[in-house]
């Protein structure tokens, strides 16, 4: 009782103006609302420099389409730039998407190694299993019920 300040409350909805046009649409939108409105890196809200982020760079052979993509903010996505994202990002990209990304080469062999797609499945699994179709993110929110 008596905390009355939680982020929690934040109706990501009401504030999608918040981001620029062009994301307030289609597959754009269902990102944003699975990302509850937060960056996907850094996870506070996304503002007008919102950006597509190709979570695989294209530059290293990641798809084009919404499916290897996320929202974040312009700094987040320069800082990341062309690099790689790590296992615990990848496993995020399924809870957060609920698929894994896309290549133009079609899986993710030439990217990562045998060794690192097993032990990102074997994550992603354990947080599945223990949470159910319930999965939250790193706040505590439900995944369940979302396109
Ligand atoms: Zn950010």
């Amino acid at each position: 009782m008596g905390v009355t300040h939680e982020i929690g409350k934040w109706n990501y909805m009401d504030h999608i103006e918040l981001i620029p046009k062009k994301f307030r649409t289609g597959a754009a939108r269902r990102r944003f609302k699975r990302q509850f409105g937060t960056c996907f890196i850094c996870e506070n809200p996304l503002d007008m420099t919102t950006n597509r982020d190709h979570f695989i760079p294209r530059a290293q052979g990641g798809h084009g389409a919404w499916k290897n993509c996320v929202l974040t903010h312009e700094r987040c996505n320069n800082m990341k730039g062309n690099t790689i994202p790590t296992i615990p990002y990848l496993v995020k990209f399924k809870m957060v998407t609920g698929r894994w990304p896309i290549t133009w080469a079609g899986g993710l062999e030439d990217i990562y190694s045998k060794k690192e797609l097993e032990l990102a499945e074997k994550i992603y699994d354990k947080i599945h299993n223990a949470n159910g179709d319930g999965a939250t993110n790193i706040r505590g929110r439900s995944y369940e019920g979302l396109e």
